[in-house]
């Protein structure tokens, strides 16, 4: 069995129900078993920045698929629940990353793993240092955190559910 952690988000409201259902469809293909999940945190946009903040968080799990299957059924999730490719780093129903498949090394055109950008990102070191704290090419998660600037830490924040609000906006459409 293989050790995978991948990264979710959404900007699209209703935001909690893409990570849901993403995690759902995830867990329902027999080659993956999900492990443990990080809360979700709402994040500030990187990169293209007027666009609505994120609701990110990790998930680990256990897989019977090659990294290329794996990368298959995250896309076919993507395309299930509506996303449309458009700007790059733009708004989106649901973005799935693979962030890590064991310690494996993968250098190719359709597939980097460890994903390039992990190691610099708040919105994905926070939500996984809730899970493992894991050393990757000899840092620590938690140093990878302590070293990034406190105005990216800060646009990565804890988040609940505000009276059942985003759960009500899905049930009204
Ligand atoms: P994005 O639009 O940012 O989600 O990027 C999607 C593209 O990144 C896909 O076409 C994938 O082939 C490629 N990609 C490269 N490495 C990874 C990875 N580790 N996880 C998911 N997508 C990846």
């Amino acid at each position: 069995m293989n050790t995978v952690y991948i990264a979710l988000g959404s900007n699209i409201e209703p935001r909690k129900d893409y990570l849901d259902q993403a995690i759902e469809m995830l867990e329902k293909h027999p080659g993956f078993t999900l492990i443990d999940q990080s809360l979700i945190y709402e994040t500030d946009p990187v990169g293209y920045v007027d666009q609505p903040a994120f609701l990110n968080m990790v998930i680990k799990g256990h897989t019977s698929l090659t990294p290329f299957q794996l990368l298959d059924v995250c896309q076919e999730v993507e395309k299930s629940l509506g996303r449309k490719r458009g700007v790059k780093w733009g708004p989106r129903t649901i973005d799935l990353d693979i962030l890590l498949y064991n310690n494996e090394n993968i250098e190719t055109e359709h597939l980097n793993i460890p994903h390039p950008r992990m190691l610099e990102r708040a919105f994905v070191l926070i939500p996984f240092s809730d899970l493992d704290n894991l050393t990757i090419q000899g840092t620590s998660i938690s140093q990878y955190i302590n070293q990034l600037p406190d105005q990216e830490r800060k646009g990565v924040r804890k988040w609940e559910p505000k009276n059942g609000e985003e759960e009500f906006e899905h049930f009204a459409n």
